[in-house]
């Protein structure tokens, strides 16, 4: 059996295959024997539930992942892995791997193609050049999917499961928290990888919420609010709105004084009901 978390063996498949590590596609493989059953375990994939994996690299998570669920769909997009893959997941006869981007990807159409109406999650060491932008977009198109387990730096960690009106919230903890249920699962040190990234990392779970927590009559404003309000943390409400959405500084007051808020607020301090009363007064207005 291969034992992908075993340096000696990755790095000789690697070499057979010619294969250099890309820094610019954030290539850092994980030879922690602990963490990947801990993932595939942790998040929710089994013999009725399928799992999406984006970027599995020289396929140590998706081999757990291929363990735990009845399949696996994984999606790579350096094309010099395909043949890796095939070689390290040859003993799995339920792993399907796709060369492509995941930013790219019709999501909905392939979980519609490969499962079928059936439970999926979505498990993944992403690739941390693009970890908000693929987490805000899986969460943003809705996908029927239960949950997304992903392994990310450990600051944006941190800063995706802060809860809104808590200082080390930002733009990015509203968002998440708009469309899921966030949890810190564990840390993962640098020294987990091959090669070893600067910072360390850790592994949340994002449970998918049915309905929002707030309801607010125009999404699209309800986001706009919460980046202009993020856009400079520092400033008061009552500034970045005005700078953020281009409306004069008195009419930005007036918007957080109906809101019910105070002028002096900064956009760390407010909870998510606060972000959806701006939005409401704001749409009310116009
Ligand atoms: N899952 C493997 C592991 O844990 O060892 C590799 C994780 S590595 C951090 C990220 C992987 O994502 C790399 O294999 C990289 O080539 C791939 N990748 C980078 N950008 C991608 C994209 N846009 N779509 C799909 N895969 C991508």
């Amino acid at each position: 059996m291969n034992n992908l978390t075993d340096i000696l063996y990755v790095k000789n498949v690697l070499s057979r295959h010619g294969f250099t590590f890309s820094k610019a596609l954030g290539q850092n493989f994980l030879i922690n024997p602990n963490v990947c059953p801990k993932m595939a375990a942790e998040c929710g994939c089994g013999t009725d539930v399928g799992v999406i994996e984006i970027g599995p690299g020289a396929g140590v998570l998706t081999n757990e992942l291929a363990r735990n669920s009845y399949k696996v769909v994984a999606i790579e997009l350096d094309k010099r892995l395909i043949p890796v893959l095939e070689e390290t997941l040859s003993e799995h006869n339920n792993v399907k791997i796709i060369n492509g981007d995941a930013m790219k990807l019709d999501m909905s159409v392939l979980i519609t193609e490969e499962f079928n109406g059936g439970e999926v999650v979505i498990c993944a060491n992403l690739p941390y050049y693009i970890t908000s932008p693929i987490i805000m977009k899986l969460l943003e198109e809705r996908l029927p999917i239960n949950s997304l387990t992903v392994m990310v730096q450990k600051e944006a960690a941190e800063r995706i499961c802060a809860a809104p009106g808590t200082r080390e919230s930002g733009a990015i903890s509203v968002a998440v928290h708009y469309y899921s249920e966030p949890q810190l699962l564990f840390r993962v040190s640098k020294g987990s990888f091959l090669p070893a990234p600067k910072v360390d990392s850790a592994v949340i779970k994002l449970n998918i919420l049915k309905e929002p927590p707030v309801s607010v009559q125009d999404e699209k404003m309800f986001f706009k609010v919460v980046k202009a309000a993020f856009s400079q943390r520092r400033k008061t409400l009552s500034n970045s709105l005005s700078s953020g959405l281009s409306i004069p500084k008195p009419e930005a007051a007036k918007i957080l004084e109906q809101a019910g808020i105070k002028q002096t607020a900064r956009a760390e301090e407010i909870t998510m009901e606060d972000f959806a009363a701006i939005t409401e007064t704001i749409t009310l207005l116009r």
